[in-house]
């Protein structure tokens, strides 16, 4: 069966990244159907929006979709319904794509370009589950207004809403123990149900689903706690689970352990298996269009999105070990560059993979397990 891939390339970065990572898909030997449509910028630039309903459909129409990334600052004054980052949540949103993949590994071959100590980040291997279509981002009603209480009422006043319903909270957390379950069975679940009440039931429904899955530990902790462990002591965590703002900004300092962004892939799945991968990082407008761009994250994305949606674990088997043998022999990109080896651009890294994918590099680092 022909697998359907929708490409959505984006601004900045995107376009140069995936370029590199569908190369690699057309190196293996699949029965693959790739169309590239319009997102983010680019598509406002050609048609007024960020995401043209011939793009959403392609997208829905399709068993899985890889994405650059969308953005650039010349967009901020734009209304935000027009921005190039409404994009991304128009699909998540549309798509029901709930759940948010993002391992955080720390490569043997980078573990100095952590910032932290070696011996801190080496073996360094977590799961960061984050809820991906609720909480502050979605939740209503939210805008500016004239303050109606309070003492600074009738000053000009912003407001965002959040929330989160009971089965929102039960599908992440089954999603969460049944990743564990592929791991080392430990989940924490990050919330600060100290203060907010939306977190308190958080706490209180992971709780309750923690009931059926008596082989997985489950610890609860305070988001602030969580930000300061990660730093402290990463390798204390597996998987982690929480909503869509505390797992905004915990995986982002996740991806830092591990070296650098670029290296990051990301799979966002909705109930059907039906998934958008993406690198962890954004459209890094500072660094388009001079080739220096790490393609690796895209190109990993695109190896959870065999092994997730597509059920080609092999295919995506071989792009991992690629990956990792040419971190072995020395190729660089200039955000994990460090003396002694040899600084590469994005072309040249791309074709570096396919190189090693020719050679059929020998067994790799596993991203994820839970094929
Ligand atoms: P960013 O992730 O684009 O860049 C942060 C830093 O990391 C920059 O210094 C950049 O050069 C570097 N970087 C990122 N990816 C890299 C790669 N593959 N190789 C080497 N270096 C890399 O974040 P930002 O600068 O805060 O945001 C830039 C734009 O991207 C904004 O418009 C933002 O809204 C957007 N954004 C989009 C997404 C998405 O499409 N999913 C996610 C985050 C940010």
């Amino acid at each position: 069966m022909t697998h359907k891939i929708a490409v959505l390339p984006g601004d900045g970065i995107g376009p140069e990244i995936v370029a590199e990572a569908v190369a690699v898909l057309h190196a293996l030997d699949l029965d693959i159907a790739l169309q590239t449509a319009p997102v983010g910028g680019a598509a406002y630039e050609a048609s007024g929006h960020p995401l043209p309903e011939a793009t959403l459909n392609l997208a829905r129409e399709s068993d899985a979709i890889l994405f650059g990334a969308v953005g650039d600052w010349k967009y901020d004054t734009l209304e935000r319904s027009l921005r190039p980052e409404q994009a991304i949540l128009g699909l998540r949103k549309q798509l029901g794509l709930f759940a948010n993949f993002r391992p955080a590994i720390c490569y043997e071959q980078l573990t100095h370009a952590s910032s932290l100590k070696p011996e801190l980040v080496a073996g360094l291997d977590i799961l960061i589950i984050r809820e991906l279509t609720g909480d502050i981002y979605f939740g209503q009603p939210r805008g500016r207004r004239s303050a109606p209480d309070g003492q600074f009422a009738g000053a000009e006043e912003a407001f965002d809403t959040m929330r989160y319903s009971r089965p929102e909270i039960e599908r992440i957390a089954h999603v969460a123990f049944q990743a564990a379950r592929l791991r080392s069975k430990k989940v924490t679940s990050v919330d600060k149900a100290n203060v907010l009440e939306t977190f308190q039931f958080w706490k209180d429904v992971v709780t309750e689903v923690h009931g059926q899955y008596p082989d997985v530990e489950l610890e609860h902790m305070y988001v602030d706690n969580a930000a300061m462990q990660l730093v402290r002591a990463p390798k204390k965590f597996d998987v982690v689970v929480t909503g869509n703002m505390f797992g905004d900004i915990l995986s982002d300092e996740a991806s830092m352990l591990t070296g650098s962004i670029g290296m990051l892939p990301s799979a966002s799945l909705n109930d059907r298996n039906q998934g958008l991968y993406e690198p962890s990082h954004g459209s890094a407008p500072d660094i388009a269009g001079k080739g220096v761009a790490n393609p690796l994250a895209t190109i990993l994305s695109a190896a959870m999105m065999l092994k997730f949606s597509l059920r080609e674990t092999r295919a995506a088997e071989r792009i991992e070990a690629a990956v990792s043998q040419v971190l072995t022999d020395g190729l660089r990109t200039a955000d994990i560059w460090s003396e002694g080896n040899r600084r590469v651009g994005t072309r040249e890294m791309g074709q570096a993979v396919i190189d090693a994918l020719r050679g059929d590099a020998g067994s790799g680092k596993t991203i994820l397990t839970t094929s």
